[in-house]
């Protein structure tokens, strides 16, 4: 390629909504997965993996076809075969999927499965909304609907929080019926909204005859205003969801967890039944997660009836609630001994001295790149090494090497043989 021709190219730019997770936001990232797996593995969440892709009808029967995330959300495409296929815009579809898919029902009830992993949802970005986000992602599906799993989920999840040392959280918790009490209910809401309808947004009048309970979701103003005098469900829950509800808040008062009733919370996905919670805390506007029971989606999808409740965490809030409340995870990486070579054969011989101390356990930083003793003491400096190896011509030939307390500034030659016993014994 000529050099005009090179200088023409234009720089290609990330796709909108997505976003790079750079080397210094790793740890972070790290911390939470691993807050997630070690409270997965406490409350006994075995993990399990689903494809990033799906039949998209999948999520237009689970999800419900009238919701945001179907109707505008989803990334669809056809493949070379013609299929319809989504990238997933959440997990809990295709988890229920591999649930009746692979005969998990046979693993016994309860079955608690935690995922993580990114999701793909074609929305507006805006802070804490994106078009890749990532979720973590616990269910617990049983062959009942025992309100003791809807109290652990929303534990597991607190539990995640506060392990992240994120001050304030509280949860957001409502029942939203079943079928045989919804209906009436929804019938009331539609009668009331209707006799408003000229106050409401377009979104909200056309939602009015396919998915009147999302009206209570609506973030414009005057929408807002109109909910406050709404009728709300937990009047018309049927006697067996007003005992199951009840149970709930009993489980979350024995365990003082921070929860509030909110008679007008409702959730943007359609399979939700019964319970359903959001978790916010301090110092931000947005959910960082939020859930619900979903006792039909198998019977949905062609599975036998098995209920389940779950919820997701979303980690990018997550991380910004973090950043936003200051809060300090202790994130920073500890020091690691640097290694630090003086001519070409040592240059060689640092390859067998850095494997001998992966072998036992010895963290080691180096700049073999570099030549200047100057320099790479300079990197050993900045890195905050506690001990630099320095490994020259005259150690090569006596297999021999200097270690250098970078405190002090004090050396001793040891043999390379005696190397990490004389490290271990510095470093405790
Ligand atoms: P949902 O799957 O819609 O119930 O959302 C659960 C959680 O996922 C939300 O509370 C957010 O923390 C996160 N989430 C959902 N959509 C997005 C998005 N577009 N960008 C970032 N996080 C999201």
């Amino acid at each position: 390629m000529t050099k005009t021709a090179k200088a023409k190219l234009q720089q290609i730019q990330s796709v909108k909504g997505m976003h790079d997770t750079l080397p210094a936001d790793q740890p972070l990232w790290e911390k939470i997965r691993k807050t997630a797996k070690t409270v997965a593995d406490f409350y006994n969440f075995k993990r399990i993996d689903v494809p990033l892709l799906e039949r998209a009808e999948l999520y237009e029967r689970g999800i419900g076809a009238d919701t945001d995330i179907v109707e505008k959300q989803m990334f669809l495409f056809s493949t070379r075969g013609k299929e319809r296929l989504a990238l997933r815009p959440e997990f809990t579809a295709g988890i229920a999927r591999a649930f009746i898919e692979h005969g998990l029902s046979q693993l016994g009830s309860p079955l608690k499965l935690f995922s993580e992993g990114p999701l793909f949802r074609y929305e507006q970005p805006q802070a804490g909304r994106y078009r890749q986000f990532h979720q973590l992602n616990f269910e617990i599906i049983s062959n009942d609907d025992d309100p003791i799993y809807d109290a652990q989920v929303m534990i597991a999840f607190w539990r995640i929080v506060e392990s992240l040392k994120i001050k304030n959280a509280s949860i957001a918790v409502n029942s939203i019926g079943c079928k045989n009490c919804r209906p009436a209910y929804r019938k009331q809401l539609t009668a009331y909204y209707k006799d408003h309808k000229d106050q409401l947004c377009e979104d909200c009048r056309r939602r009015l005859e396919t998915n009147p309970l999302r009206l209570l979701d609506c973030k414009e103003e005057k929408c807002r205003e109109l909910k406050k005098e709404a009728p709300i469900m937990i009047d018309h829950l049927c006697s067996h969801c007003h005992d199951h509800f009840k149970l709930v808040l009993e489980y979350l008062e024995e365990i003082k967890a921070p929860y509030a009733l909110d008679p007008y919370l409702v959730r943007g996905l359609d399979y939700y039944t019964k319970t359903v919670f959001e978790l916010t805390a301090e110092g931000v506007d947005f959910s960082l997660g939020g859930g619900g029971r979903y006792d039909y989606l198998m019977e949905l999808l062609g599975g036998k009836n098995a209920p389940a409740v779950g919820f997701a965490a979303g980690v990018e809030r997550i991380i910004e609630t973090i950043k936003a409340q200051n809060v300090n995870l202790g994130l920073k990486e500890k020091a690691k001994i640097f290694l630090i070579y003086i001519g070409d054969l040592a240059k060689k011989r640092c390859l067998t001295i850095i494997e001998d101390m992966r072998r036992n356990g010895i963290d080691v930083a180096e700049s073999l790149g570099k030549e200047s003793l100057k320099t790479q003491l300079n990197l050993a400096d900045k890195a905050g090494s506690p001990l630099a190896l320095i490994f020259g011509q005259k150690e090569a030939f006596e297999d021999s090497i200097i270690i250098r307390d970078m405190t002090t500034g004090a050396q001793e030659t040891v043999p390379l043989k005696k190397l990490a016993e004389s490290i271990k014994r510095r470093l405790v």
